[in-house]
């Protein structure tokens, strides 16, 4: 599955970290790969951590 950032969505609540750690934050708290600067990256389809990350974005600053 591929996953995008949608940073001016990111209201920095730091929730999406708690599920898998393929997130990280910018200094300002916007979210960020942890592994790279892109906006889109490839994951397993059962990474059910990263999966559970993008459902539960409050603002959906996720996307599969
Ligand atoms: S859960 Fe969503 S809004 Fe919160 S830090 Fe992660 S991407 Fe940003």
């Amino acid at each position: 599955m591929k996953v995008s950032l949608i940073p001016e969505k990111c209201i920095a609540c730091g929730l999406c970290q708690t599920y898998s750690n393929v997130f990280d934050y910018h200094d300002n708290g916007i979210v960020k790969f942890t592994e790279s600067d892109n906006l889109i990256a490839e994951f397993r389809d059962d990474d059910l951590a990263t999966l559970e990350a993008v459902k539960n974005c409050p603002t959906k600053a996720l996307m599969l």
